[in-house]
């Protein structure tokens, strides 16, 4: 007789996939099918890897780089992160508070196990990049979702962070400049923020991914140096998908104080050892090699800031579209609400009737927006923004 297999556990029935690398898919899909689409959905740099980086990998490998390595990573590639913090921040880090990780996505993921228990709550300020509130719930813990639109610029205010504490919550995530917004957090405004996370004594994730991703003059913040009391309590999430266009070869650093670190590397210990070997010496190379990456960093922000600009010139001049100039990552955000159509529908309609693919911002906790990643070519940016127009003027009629 057959048995009905039993249900899978709650931690396969509850996750729910990523909602960007699906809009992703579906356009991929339509254009395998011959179709001509603008995509916009993209979260990853349309660069390739630097040359430098990519041989240094390759000579590992043939030098037999080959076999298990520490776990937290490399000996070299964790003092050369300790090193690059001081240059960069100024800040004091030691190789034994730097762990690798298989990409940044696991780093935040660590980090979250690392400080909190089942049943905890996290504040988690929308718009959120996709991931945190589901790694919140894989450790039994609560998401708290704190929504900061563009009124506010898409920044949570102490206020509201206040109002969100409860005897509860454990740990706060932070991600200056943000996926999907692009909003960069003065260091004043992080300070005001972190202020209210000591008084609480809260854990501080503090997503910098896009850390070297800024234009116009903005500074990113490493918020473990606002202040001792920060340093003391703020997980740094890091890595060289974004900044070093790596996306596939799966490398994160998270930095923490000293104990901090260790339990997360002994985390890691039994969930996945060590970063790829030979990738390791690749991201040692772009740490060391530092005239040939600033050169290669240097071209994809050339190109990433004149897109932005572009792309926000086309935005501005739809009616009905109202847009913040982000000063950071690859993406605008703009805001659809005026057309009294749910995003969702919104970005369903303008793929299927015009073929642009954008995210819709409910997918980030914040409805009546889309997610427009730039990472893309001058002549997709022109012929989206040139479709869209279209498709919003029939909205309008
Ligand atoms: C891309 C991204 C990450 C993770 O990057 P990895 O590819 O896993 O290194 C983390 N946080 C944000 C906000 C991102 O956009």
């Amino acid at each position: 007789m057959s048995q009905t297999p039993a249900p899978l556990s709650s931690w396969a029935r509850n996750v729910s996939p990523s909602p960007t690398l699906a809009v992703d898919a579906k356009a991929k899909a339509l254009q395998a099918a011959g179709e001509d689409v603008c995509g916009f959905a993209a979260g990853e740099p349309d660069f390739d890897t630097p040359e430098h980086i990519k041989e240094a990998c390759i000579a590992a490998l043939k030098a037999g780089k080959t076999k298990y390595a520490p776990t937290p990573g490399i000996e070299p590639l964790r003092t050369a992160i300790a090193e690059r913090y001081l240059a960069d921040y100024g800040h004091k880090v030691v190789a034994g508070q730097v762990v690798v990780s298989p990409g940044g996505k696991f780093s935040c993921y660590l980090g979250v196990l690392a400080t909190c228990s089942p049943g905890d709550e996290v504040i988690v300020p929308a718009p959120f990049w996709v991931s945190y509130p589901e790694m919140v719930k894989l450790a039994g813990a609560v998401p708290k979702l704190v929504l900061a639109d563009d009124r506010t610029g898409f920044k949570l205010t102490p206020a509201q962070l206040e109002a969100a504490i409860t005897p509860r919550t454990r740990l706060l995530i932070l991600n200056s400049p943000s996926n999907p917004t692009g909003a960069v957090y003065t260091r004043a405004e992080l300070a005001a923020l972190v202020a209210v996370a000591v008084k609480h004594n809260l854990y501080i994730l503090s997503d910098e991914m896009y850390e070297h991703l800024v234009y116009d003059g903005a500074k990113p913040t490493c918020v473990a140096t606002l202040s001792p009391e920060a340093e003391a309590r703020t997980l740094i999430v890091a890595g060289f998908s974004k900044t070093y266009a790596m996306t596939g070869w799966r490398i994160g650093t998270l930095v923490a104080p000293a104990p901090i670190a260790k339990a997360v590397s002994e985390l890691q210990s039994q969930m996945s050892s060590n970063v790829t070997t030979f990738a390791q010496y690749g991201a040692l190379a772009a740490l060391k090699e530092k005239e040939k990456t600033a050169a290669a960093l240097k071209t994809m922000l050339v190109a990433f800031d004149r897109r932005r600009k572009f792309l926000h010139a086309g935005l501005s001049r739809i009616p009905g579209i109202s847009c913040l100039l982000a000063e950071g990552a690859f993406y605008l955000f703009p805001n659809i609400s005026s057309f009294g159509l749910k995003d969702v529908d919104f970005c369903a309609r303008l793929l299927d009737e015009q073929k642009v693919a954008a995210v819709p911002g409910s997918a980030f906790g914040a409805e009546g927006y889309l997610r427009l990643s730039y990472a893309t070519s001058d002549e997709i940016i022109a012929k989206g923004v040139e479709r869209l127009t279209r498709f919003c003027a029939t909205l309008r009629k």
